[in-house]
């Protein structure tokens, strides 16, 4: 699969079979937080990346083979701003001709207060874009954005995409702690989530290893707070369990799989035993195996154990640029 990965596991989205519209790291922002490693250089340059066609055949490749196992959502993730994609409505309009699994779009929503690519997306089931700050201090703090788009940009999008969306908007904060999560910036927040007014807010922080290794999770007492400052729409995000099925994937597509995954983002074993429904005992296997040949390697964070990718030497050299 070139455009497709997973189904991962996803906090937010159980399981999710992802799509990444991009090769290499694309995105509007530089976020400190970000899992998929820092952005070379920031753009708000529309494009065409993954040619249309290909990720709409290899989604219906996907869906005849897996019609009795299909994922609970597709989400555009992975390693870029999926409205960078020119393409990104026939994607959608083409997604939603194929199967009726909702369509869940993450933005870092940099691009919605343009009309053109607002129109681009409101036929996705979800529209979740993110808003990370309350001002624009904190906002070059966490999200560093690409100078062609200030603060006053992204709420104006988010602002717009409120009044022309008709799905489910979920806003999401990601909280990390000392840089967006003092008194003060959590109520400059709630300010401007109140004006946004989505269906709900779903607060976030750093559970994978981030861009920026001095960035941190906030404690579950602070994420509780600011549930309790946002009010009934808050939904904090909660740690992902699996359905429990058991399929059997194993030998060399088990650990194809394995590579895929952590290719996206590191994951912890526990999370990819979930998500691609395998017993313990085949995934310790295959993580010790994959091991032993050097292709992925164990990466604490926050105490927590997770499995990454060894990167070929061709994307360590695009990711230093
Ligand atoms: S977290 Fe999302 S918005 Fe931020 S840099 Fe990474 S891909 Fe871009």
């Amino acid at each position: 699969m070139r455009w497709l990965f997973g189904p991962v596991p996803s906090r937010r989205f159980g399981r999710s079979l992802g799509i990444d519209l991009f090769t290499r790291k694309t995105c509007t922002f530089n976020c400190v937080y970000c899992e998929v490693g820092l952005t070379p250089r920031t753009t708000d340059t529309v494009d065409v990346f993954a040619p249309a066609e290909e990720v709409l055949n290899e989604l219906r490749q996907y869906l005849t083979e897996h019609h009795d196992d299909l994922p609970d959502f597709i989400t555009f993730a992975g390693s870029g701003e999926p409205t960078l994609h020119r393409d990104i409505d026939t994607i959608i309009h083409g997604i939603r001709e194929m199967t009726t699994v909702p369509v869940v779009l993450l933005t870092n929503g940099s691009l919605l207060y343009r009309e053109n690519v607002l129109q681009r997306v409101l036929d996705a089931d979800y529209l979740v874009p993110s808003l990370d700050a309350g001002c624009p201090e904190t906002y070059q703090l966490v999200n560093r954005p690409t100078a062609a788009i200030p603060f006053e940009k992204l709420i104006e999008g988010l602002l717009a995409a409120r009044k022309a969306y008709r799905g489910h908007y979920l806003l999401e904060v990601l909280l990390v702690d000392g840089i967006n999560t003092d008194e003060g910036e959590l109520l400059k927040l709630k300010k401007w989530i109140d004006k946004i007014n989505p269906d709900a807010v779903q607060i976030n922080t750093v559970f994978r290893p981030p861009a920026e290794s001095s960035v941190h999770a906030v404690s579950e007492k602070t994420i509780r707070h600011f549930a309790e400052i946002i009010g009934e729409k808050a939904v904090p995000v909660a740690y992902y369990t699996g359905r429990g099925v058991r399929r059997h994937v194993q030998g060399e597509l088990l650990r194809a799989v394995i590579l895929k995954t952590v290719g996206i983002r590191p994951c912890t074993v526990q999370e990819m035993t979930d998500s691609i429904g395998v017993s313990q005992k085949a995934m310790a296997n295959a993580v010790e195996k994959l091991m032993a040949s050097g292709k992925i390697y164990a990466l604490d964070f926050d105490g927590v154990r997770h499995i990454a990718l060894v990167e070929e030497p061709e994307k360590q050299k695009d990711s230093s640029k």
